[in-house]
């Protein structure tokens, strides 16, 4: 077929098809203005017709100062460090060698601290350690540190929510034992460690009414220890902790001829079915088809929509909706276990040559987690994502309590309310079809009230509530529970 004939067939099948799609299919690459109200985009892209939420200026102004230049920086040094093994803490010189886990442990510390001291000390820097005894991949008692920053809320009701970003700052090579032998672990998980950093370190220089945790754990190739370690003890403390990022292999692997790796993408896995249901919660969640709106759902559907606030380029989460990788495991499903919502964030496309592998070169093949295969400038518009949504978080009004769909009698409308929610000036009520990924932008219905009655049946759509403020900010949605609440007897038929 000649270009000509391209012309006169092709073409006006394309004409006929685009006519047939709905706008919103056409339209299917979102807008990049997504401030303004035009709904146009900045590509000439055509937007669809609702308003996207605004922006807040003071994060427009943190994600600016995001360095792919910092965070190669942060990389190289913890690679530095040789071997980052959990097991090198028990060397014959690990507390004062320049190499190994120690050395690599105080040097975050150092950092957080750093931070801190250009922002006036308004960083709280604290480690959490422990000894784990003998098991699987822990021959040995074996101490463990977590190192982590708390940037206070600056609202005294809303400081205890807190947000908490992490990444595991261990790493391994071939065998899961061995502590001596290089194991530069860049992008496993030097990459996450570094967002974890780089939001700390852009972050600190703003306030929040709510509380960000800036956290970095060892333990992860021994099986989740530090993470579990962390998140039995926010339990056990009673902390609000309302949501977590787990960052895990967000280097954006480059290996040399891969043509099939995406870096205008992010995978972010969220569970299904809360991993810390209780029997009546998996009861509740049969009756009222809750199998897609766990709150670590919610809480990845909320990072899509500050994609589309924020101005990221052509970069974008592509959200799974799956735990982890295929049988995988990361440290947001510790936090998930405790029964905190957790995602976890990984690149696109994992090349496993660079993955838990020796150094070295066999058949041509260089194996081995090295620098030179991360994509710094992906691994800050992950750290970007991680700001932005846990800026949006902080700044948020608390979520509404105590959601409900009432069900005291069958009805076609559906009746919804809500406890007031601390700095919120506004709610909003969301609604999508049951069979649809995530709520539709222009599914919205705004309320001051702490009640409504929806025109529409709750057997045929799920709702959301969620707290805006004066300035625009909103919570991270709330699925209701049916008002005959969790310790009811299973619904009637
Ligand atoms: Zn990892």
């Amino acid at each position: 077929m000649n270009s000509n004939q391209l012309t006169k067939v092709i073409l006006p099948m394309l004409i006929a098809l685009l006519m047939v799609l709905p706008t919103g299919a056409v339209a299917q690459k979102k807008p990049r203005s997504a401030a303004s109200n035009s709904g146009a985009g900045s590509k000439g892209e055509k937007g669809p017709a609702h308003t996207r939420l605004p922006r807040d200026p003071a994060i427009v102004d943190a994600l600016r100062q995001v360095s792919a230049q910092r965070i190669q920086q942060t990389i190289e040094k913890l690679v530095s460090f040789s071997t980052r093994a959990t097991l090198s803490v028990n060397n014959p010189d690990a507390a004062t060698s320049d190499k190994g886990i120690v050395a690599a442990r105080k040097w975050i510390k150092s950092e957080f601290e750093r931070y801190s001291a250009d922002c006036g000390g308004c960083l709280e820097v604290k480690t959490d350690t422990f000894v784990l005894q003998p098991k699987a991949r822990i021959p040995v008692p074996t101490e463990l540190q977590n190192v982590y920053a708390i940037l206070h809320g600056t609202d005294p009701e809303q400081a205890k929510r807190i947000y908490l970003v992490t990444g595991h700052y261990d790493s391994r090579n071939s065998e899961a034992l061995n502590s001596t032998n290089p194991a530069p672990g860049a992008n496993d998980d030097g990459s996450g460690t570094a967002v974890s950093l780089e939001c700390a370190r852009v972050l600190s220089k703003h306030k929040f009414p709510a509380t960000i945790i800036f956290l970095t754990v060892a333990g992860e190739e021994q099986g989740l220890d530090g993470s579990t370690h962390f998140a039995k003890m926010a339990k056990s403390e009673g902390w609000q902790l309302e949501g977590a990022l787990n960052n895990d292999i967000v280097g954006g692997n480059r290996t040399p001829g891969d043509t099939l790796q995406n870096n205008d993408w992010v995978r972010v896995f969220s569970e299904g079915i809360p991993a810390a249901a209780a029997d009546a919660d998996i009861r509740r969640i049969r009756s009222t088809g809750g199998e897609n709106d766990s709150a670590s759902r919610v809480l990845a559907r909320y990072i899509h929509e500050v994609s589309e606030t924020y101005d990221f380029g052509q970069f974008t989460p592509k959200l799974i909706f799956r735990r982890d990788r295929y049988l995988r495991g990361g440290d947001h499903t510790a936090f998930n276990e405790q029964g905190f919502a957790a995602v976890r964030f990984t690149e696109y496309r994992e090349d496993y040559n660079h993955q838990h592998q020796n150094v070295r070169t066999e058949n041509g093949i260089e194996y081995g987690d090295l620098p030179k295969f991360v994509d710094f400038k992906y691994v800050a518009n992950v750290a970007r994502l991680n700001a932005a949504t846990l800026a949006a978080l902080a700044s948020a009004p608390a979520p509404p309590a105590h959601v409900r769909l009432l069900t005291t009698q069958l009805e076609n409308d559906s009746k919804l309310e809500w406890q007031p929610a601390a700095g919120a000036s506004a709610y909003e009520v969301l609604w999508r079809k049951t069979t649809d990924a995530d709520f539709p932008p222009e599914n919205v219905t705004r309320t001051t009230e702490t009640k409504i009655d929806m025109q529409q049946s709750k057997d045929n759509v799920i709702f959301a509530v969620r707290s805006v403020d004066g300035k625009g900010h909103r919570s991270l949605p709330v699925i209701p529970e049916p008002e005959r609440g969790r310790n009811a007897p299973p619904l009637e038929r």
